[in-house]
């Protein structure tokens, strides 16, 4: 049956296949770049972000020597910005200790930053024809669909049994095309909630699609509800007509992104109240809170987050790095050099739509 299987789908993979940029090539070093930024991101949003990189860097010396704020600002948008920084960090690597080449297997791979036990087989596999699987969630939805497997495909246990099965399923040769195809065919036919079974190359091998039971896989355990937290942020103006803006600490969420200053309320605090605690345990300063400017829901992997942007009076205190990395006193034009991440960005989108009102 494997043998079959591989020869349908690889025979659909040749005459489907989307014409997508990464695919018209063997470099490591592109194919590293799209499997990073297509952790998490959708294809459509990756291609304009894809062709940016490679003009700013061209090889993965020039993105090694690039200053870490350069890669972050180009990042600027596609989210998830632990993947900037890593990308930064094996880039460097890369150029220091295996002279600006990729390592070809799927273990030396998975020991640079940012490269799990997935990426490190698409790139073994795509860029350097390993025989190595990969599995993501496409293609554990196409596993769990063509086997009809009811166990919960959240469970660590039930992960290994895929990655087992997946590297049981591989074929002698082309291991790097069938993995693309394994991640096309759940991208554009067996799709989450609509799986298009009729045009399914593979239809036959499905045991999900003959028993009807390919709307209820893969088994998914109910996740517990999201947390949420109200944040307050100040947009903080001094007599000069700058704003103060504050760089986050280079590791953890949106790390070594830039921010309008301020941080989680607490039980029992009003808005303001959380603001100005910020303000003096971040930066030991104080300000006058003023009016509510905007309100921004955004969600993150884990948790949502309503982002509370109050206008504030400057009053004393010389700004100092004790929770922040950094910061800087800017002239709102000068916003956009930094990068933020996008709820910040809603924020400055706001003020520059009120600042272009005012003139
Ligand atoms: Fe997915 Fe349907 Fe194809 Fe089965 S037949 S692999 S459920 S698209």
């Amino acid at each position: 049956m494997h043998a079959d299987f591989q020869t349908d789908l690889l025979a659909w993979y040749d005459r489907h296949a989307a014409d997508l940029p990464w695919r018209s090539t063997r470099d490591s070093y592109r194919i590293w770049l799209s499997e990073v930024m297509l952790q998490q991101t959708q294809v459509e949003t990756v291609k304009p972000y894809y062709a940016r990189f490679l003009a700013a860097f061209p090889t993965v010396q020039d993105l090694a020597a690039a200053p870490l704020a350069d890669v972050l600002k180009l990042w600027e948008g596609l989210g998830y910005y632990s993947r900037a920084r890593h990308l930064h960090q094996t880039a460097q690597t890369v150029a220091r200790d295996y002279g600006g080449q990729f390592p070809p297997t799927a273990d030396e791979l998975q020991t640079l930053p940012g490269i799990g036990r997935y990426t490190a087989g698409a790139i073994a596999s795509i860029a350097f024809g390993q025989r190595v699987p990969v599995l993501d969630g496409n293609v554990i939805r196409v596993f769990a669909r063509l086997t009809d497997l009811d166990a919960d495909v959240t469970l660590p246990a039930t992960k290994d049994r895929l990655w087992v099965q997946a590297e049981a399923w591989l074929p002698p040769a082309r291991a790097g095309d069938y993995n693309q195809a394994l991640m096309e065919l759940g991208r554009v036919i067996c799709r989450p909630r609509h799986p298009l079974c009729r045009d399914c190359p593979v239809q036959q091998y499905c045991r999900a699609f003959a028993n009807g039971t390919q709307h209820q896989r893969p088994v998914k355990a109910k996740k517990a509800p999201t947390p949420h937290y109200d944040v307050s942020a100040g947009i903080i103006w001094n007599e000069h007509g700058q704003l103060l803006i504050a760089q986050r600490p280079p590791e953890g969420l949106l790390g070594g992104l830039w921010e309008f200053p301020g941080g989680k309320r607490e039980n029992g605090e009003t808005l303001p109240e959380c603001l100005k605690r910020e303000l003096r345990e971040e930066l030991a300063i104080e300000v006058e809170v003023g009016d509510l400017f905007m309100v921004v829901r955004h969600g993150f992997t884990h948790f949502r987050i309503t982002l509370h942007a109050f206008t504030c009076r400057y009053v004393r205190g010389e700004p100092q790095r004790l929770g922040v990395h950094d910061f800087a006193w800017v002239l709102p034009d000068d916003l956009r050099r930094y990068s933020f991440g996008k709820a910040d960005r809603e924020v400055i989108k706001a003020l520059e739509a009120r600042g272009r009102m005012l003139l």
